[in-house]
Formats: C-alpha cells, structure tokens, sequence
C-alpha cells in the first residue's frame, strides 16, 4: 500500500507525512505518483490498442497530474474549455482529447475546433446544430460522438445518478436514431461514435455492463440505417471503495466490455475513468486546531474546511481520518471532526474514534480525487497547496494560495467625488 505507518508515521511512499506537513504547512493535498501509476495500469495493462483511455480531467486537474498521464500514454476527457488549455499547458494533445459536457458554449466550441479536438461528445440535437454551424465558419469538419442514455434500470442498481431518463445528461434511447441521422446530413459533422456514462462511483460491474449491451444494440440499428459508427465511448463512473467496500474487478470488466464489441466488430473502445485513477492516489493532511467538548459531543477543530474538501459536506460522502502519528498518547475519544467555516455542514467525519490533540496531524484519506479540483476560497480561505511524491522526492505541484490571490483581478470603487 502506498500510505502506510513506518515507525508510527504515517507515510506517502517513503515520505513521512509529518515532515511534508511541517515543510508545506497544512491544508496540504500529498498525491502519490505510485498509487496513480498503479492505477492507470491497472486499465491500461488490459486495455490494447486501438483502444483509448481518456483520463477524465475533472476528478483532479493539476498539471503536474496531467503530465504524467501524458506521458504514460493518457488521453484525455474534458467538460469545459478551461480543462482543455489544462490539457494543452501540461503537454497534451488535443487530438486525444474528447469533449463532454451538456452546455458547451460558442467559444468553447470554437476554441476546441482550433485545436483540433479529438471528438465531441454531443448531449443534444441544438448542440448538434451548433457545433455544425461553428465549424462551417471555421471551414472544418467536427468529429462527433453522440452521448446517449442508456436509462439503466434504477431498480437494480438505485445508485446511478447520470444514466436515468430523468437526468439532464445525454440523448433518450429513443431519440438517438433521429439525432445521428441528423448528424449525418449536416455537412460539417463526421459522425463517428457513441457515448455514455452512467454515473460515478459505481462499485459493480453489472450496470456498465447493462449499459453496454443497450450501446452495442444502438451501434448495430444505426450502423442498418447507413451511419458509419466505429467507436463506442463508454465513459468513466468506476467507484473505489471509501468505507471498506468490495473493489469492482476492473480488469474483468474491461475484458467482458472487449469481448462484447468484438462480437460486434469494427469498434475502438474508450473508457472515461477519473476517480479510479487518482482518489485513493491522495490525502488531505490537515492539523488539529482546538479540542472543543460539547454537551453531547466532542468537536475535533481542524484547519481543512469544506472549501478544501467539500464531498462530505455535499454529498455526506465518507472518507477515512487517521492520525499522522500513531501513538500520539491522547486517549482515543468520540468526536465530530469539523472545519472552520461558518456552515454547519463543514465536517469531515461523524462520531469517530480518534486520539489527537492540539497541534497534531490528521489524515483525511481518499482525497485525490473531486478534492482540490472542487476547492473554493469560500469564507475567503486561500486554497491549500498540493504536493506530488514519488519515493522519498516530494514535489510541490502547486503553491499554497497567498493572501494577494484572493482579490487578484477585484477592482475599488473610484474615488467618491466631493
Ligand atoms: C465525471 C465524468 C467522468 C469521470 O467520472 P469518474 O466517476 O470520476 O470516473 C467521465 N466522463 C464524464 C462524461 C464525466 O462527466
């Protein structure tokens, strides 16, 4: 494992956490290049060409991240034009890239086609029309991939929140036919594949799988009505295990996704995965600021608000929080651990048994991904810094924020005349 105690000290790789916490200060995101390694190859290694793995850019976006994907191969999936100049500034290519999202602007459009954007992963007929319309102007052809909804049964797999008829997300079932014949007549579209995804953190293979067959049916009916479909996208949305969990068998899932598009031939493969490259790849360290006792409960005060990590506070999402140092002496107590900002739903954990005491460090795990790419200045918090290790070499990937950073580009009022 890549967080582990060595001598009571809770380490990424070969790096004590402590020494980083003291060096960089706290909050500080610490990723392990190991653990995201690890995992792209746990995809990767099961996936040959010509299939694609688009790193899906959202989970966590830091250059230096980006970068090492790159050169492990990455493409790339996106869901703004910021993400794709993320992309392009860590030394990537657009023509790997695949661009979601259901509300894709004019410049964003543009700006991608300027590129050279590798597919477009269109979420309605309007955006269609568009996309055509732009590239007509730019006197260029766009390569579109129509993002369906495969409406995976909710009954049976109720945790699926992106892939229901009822999501905003992607085309109906029903309506997919009549959208790629569309594409196909618009002369500035090259119609090239379809596109789901069915929500995130899905632990089992079974609603991928349901979704895929339902993909694979729609590759057959509209290859029948002439449209030349030979890549089938199947997103991202592979869970990994917050609370103990049982883990999906990925390399299971990516063989049975191959064998079934073989059998109906002439397709390349993309997968979207984002979470399951970097979430356990990182921790938030954050340090014990007060003990505070309370009538029924004790509070652990720690300096990590829900402006660094919002997911419990958003989604009650659970992660793990162990202490930095194992033996730290404190009796292990009962306690809520909670940030400073001034909302009752900046908390990190409910009723856990920890032992810490002022001045300690606190490991919040599972931070690597949806952490700092969804980190705010909310209470005007400068956002934590992030620190990329690979064995004992600990890189700082991005500066702690300063206070200037936090009115960068806020103007005064003129002078008030007299
Ligand atoms: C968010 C997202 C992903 C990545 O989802 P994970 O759960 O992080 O794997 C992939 N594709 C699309 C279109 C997304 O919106």
């Amino acid at each position: 494992m890549t967080f582990n105690y060595q001598a009571e000290q809770l380490h990424a790789e070969q790096c004590s956490l402590e020494r980083l916490a003291q060096q960089f200060g706290t909050p500080l995101f610490v990723y392990s290049q190991q653990a995201i390694l690890r995992n792209w190859q746990q995809f990767a290694a099961h996936w040959p060409a010509p299939h694609k793995l688009c790193y899906a850019v959202k989970a966590n976006s830091n250059l230096a991240i980006l970068q090492l994907l790159a050169r492990h191969g990455a493409g790339f999936d996106i869901v703004s034009g910021g993400e794709l100049a993320r992309v392009l500034q860590a030394g990537g290519r657009a023509q790997d890239v695949v661009f979601s999202g259901v509300g894709k602007s004019h410049d964003e459009i543009a700006y991608a086609l300027e590129q050279g954007i590798g597919c477009f992963n269109v979420e309605s007929a309007a955006e269609l029309e568009r996309i055509n319309d732009i590239a007509a102007a730019h006197q260029v052809i766009a390569p579109v991939s129509l993002r369906v909804n495969p409406d995976v049964d909710a009954q049976t797999h109720p945790y699926i929140a992106t892939g229901l008829k009822a999501n905003k997300f992607g085309i109906a079932m029903r309506d997919a036919k009549a959208v790629a014949l569309k594409g196909q007549a618009l002369k500035h579209i090259h119609m090239r594949g379809l596109d789901c995804h069915i929500g995130s953190q899905i632990l089992t293979a079974s609603p991928f799988l349901d979704a895929a067959d339902r993909m694979l049916a729609l590759v057959q009916e509209l290859r029948a009505e002439g449209v030349a479909i030979d890549h089938l996208d199947m997103g991202g949305g592979i869970g990994i295990p917050y609370q103990h969990e049982s883990q999906p068998d990925i390399a299971s899932y990516l063989h049975i996704l191959q064998q079934k598009a073989a059998a109906v031939g002439g397709l390349t493969l993309l997968l979207e995965p984002g979470r399951a490259i970097v979430g356990n790849a990182g921790v938030l360290l954050t340090k014990v600021e007060y003990l505070k006792p309370g009538e029924d409960k004790n509070f652990l005060l720690v300096d990590a608000g829900m402006n660094d990590l919002i997911r419990p506070a958003l989604y009650q999402a659970y992660h793990d929080i162990v202490p930095v140092r194992q033996a730290s002496g404190a009796a292990s107590a009962l306690v809520d651990v909670v940030g400073p900002v001034c909302e009752t739903g900046d908390f990190f954990g409910h009723a856990r048994h920890l032992s810490a005491q002022q001045g300690d460090f606190l490991a919040i795990m599972n931070a690597g991904a949806y952490g700092f790419t969804m980190a705010s200045n909310y209470n005007t918090r400068p956002r934590a810094a992030e620190v990329l290790v690979q064995g004992d070499q600990a890189t700082l990937i991005r500066e702690r924020e300063v206070l200037e950073d936090l009115w960068k580009g806020e103007r005064l009022l003129p002078e008030e005349r007299t």
